[in-house]
């Protein structure tokens, strides 16, 4: 389970400037795919190598005008799922009565909580920190979420509050293949999985779970296995009692971050929403293979057909490497071909790459195209190996990589990417300087 951090304060204590700072590397993700749009409210931090996701709570209150139930909502789930709360203050405009509230609200829910006083910059902070231990929240957290000080501090608190980690099993070619399907509620993730399980299977289930867990139901086909990781709560809307499941935002990331394939079902009559793009953002940035499923194509006119279809090369355009399906999951095609296509993201996902053959595509790569000169000296590129799987990671040495524009990184990442055969996964290009 990647572990969840809920920012929590007025408006302008610096929430949002905080969250953009420990997700900093999406804004590199963002800037290297185009038409991807930053999420302001969910990202991931690393810590050391442990990623967490972060919440911006406010964000998600602040944008609802005349606050939206849905996005309330999901405030309260954020609140109930996270491991730590972080509660943020402005040390220039001392205790208010909204930090009070939240504090008593934030008390509540008995949660390890860290009190982070912000905007320490140019101001005595002791002194500012002074008014804050009324809260009786314990020792403040001195932060200039502008300038990043303070921020390692932080780090290392949430850090010893965190459930302790889970080792991490590694996927080998042999275990099952773990599927998750995710999509906003009412797209078909039910009927999809009651397709992939065979309509005569005998669901049972009914061990209560959080909002936070998904169901994990393996099945086999054709002498192989799966998981398959239900968001939807299908199983339990089988029982008697008929709960329909909140969506959860945190809960589909949590899915995605265990899957090796990501199904990700939208309703080809709605198209791709603003939370459809931010949540595929997040998919991308898991580096998750993924297959879009189109469904309920069976309800669209030819001429609906191709509209969806350009809606979504437009939409989409920053996941280029994904698969789009077109689906009904009701009538049952399309869903056959689900299961080849999620062995072939799989076999990319999880492929293994030889040093001589990474480091011949690099060479290919260097002598169609020359690495730029910095400093009166090219950069050199020399070889490279690989650094992991799902998604498939490639590091490559050389000179100068600091320098490397982005756009030749693109360059080499495609050019991995074409001649490895990778189909509907992201791969990531790493570098790193030996001189
Ligand atoms: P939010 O409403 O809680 O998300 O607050 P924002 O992140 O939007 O920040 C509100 C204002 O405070 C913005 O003008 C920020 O530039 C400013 N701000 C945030 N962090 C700091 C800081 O560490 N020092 C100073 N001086 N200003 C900050
Ligand atoms: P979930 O909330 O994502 O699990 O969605 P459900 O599986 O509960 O489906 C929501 C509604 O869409 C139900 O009424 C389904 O019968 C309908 N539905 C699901 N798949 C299809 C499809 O492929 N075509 C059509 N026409 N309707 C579908």
């Amino acid at each position: 389970m990647l572990p969840v951090i809920a920012l929590v304060g007025r408006p302008n204590v610096g929430k949002s400037t905080l969250f953009n700072y420990l997700t900093r590397s999406r804004e590199a993700l963002v800037a290297d795919f185009p038409g991807l749009t930053r999420d302001r409210q969910y990202g991931r931090v690393k810590h050391g190598n442990r990623p967490c996701l972060v919440v911006d709570t406010g964000g998600i209150a602040d944008d609802a005008q005349g606050i939206e139930s849905v996005a309330r909502e999901q405030v309260q789930i954020a609140l109930e799922e996270a491991d730590v709360i972080v509660f943020m203050v402005d040390a220039r405009e001392g205790l208010s009565a909204s930090d009070r509230a939240i504090a008593a609200t934030v008390r509540k829910l008995a949660k390890p909580v860290i009190l982070v006083t912000n905007k320490v910059d140019g101001i005595d902070a002791s002194v500012a920190a002074f008014d804050f231990y009324a809260l009786a929240l314990g020792e403040p957290v001195l932060v200039a979420a502008s300038h990043g000080r303070g921020v390692p501090e932080l780090l290392e608190r949430v850090n010893a509050l965190l459930p302790p980690e889970q080792p991490i099993v590694e996927h080998d070619s042999k275990r099952d293949i773990a599927i998750a399907v995710v999509g906003r509620p009412n797209v078909g993730k039910s009927t999809l999985i009651n397709r992939l399980l065979g309509e005569d299977r005998v669901i049972v289930y009914d061990e209560p779970g959080t909002t936070r867990d998904s169901i994990y139901i393996p099945f086999e086909r054709n002498g192989k296995t799966y998981t398959l990781i239900d968001t939807a709560g299908m199983r339990r809307r089988s029982k008697v009692s008929e709960v329909i499941e909140k969506f959860s935002v945190i809960k589909s990331l949590q899915a995605i971050e265990k899957a090796n394939v990501v199904i990700y079902l939208v309703d080809a009559n709605e198209g791709i929403t603003d939370q459809d793009a931010h949540l595929l953002g997040l998919v991308l940035e898991a580096g998750r293979a993924l297959i879009i499923g189109l469904n309920k194509w069976d309800g669209l006119s030819q001429s609906q057909k191709e509209t969806v279809k350009r809606h979504i090369e437009i939409k989409l355009a920053f996941l280029e490497f994904a698969e789009k399906h077109p689906i009904s999951a009701l009538h049952g095609s399309g869903v056959g071909k689900l299961f080849e296509v999620v062995h072939t993201l799989y076999d990319s996902a999880m492929v293994d790459m030889s040093t001589p053959v990474l480091t011949r595509i690099l060479k290919e790569a260097t002598t169609e195209h020359q690495p730029p000169m910095v400093h009166m000296r090219r950069i050199k590129l020399k070889y490279a190996h690989q650094g992991g799987r799902n998604p498939p990671v490639v590091i490559v040495h050389g000179t100068q990589t600091d320098a490397l524009p982005i756009s030749y990184k693109r360059y080499l990442t495609n050019y991995f990417r074409t001649k490895l055969h990778l189909s509907g996964t992201p791969i990531r290009v790493e570098f790193k300087s030996t001189a």
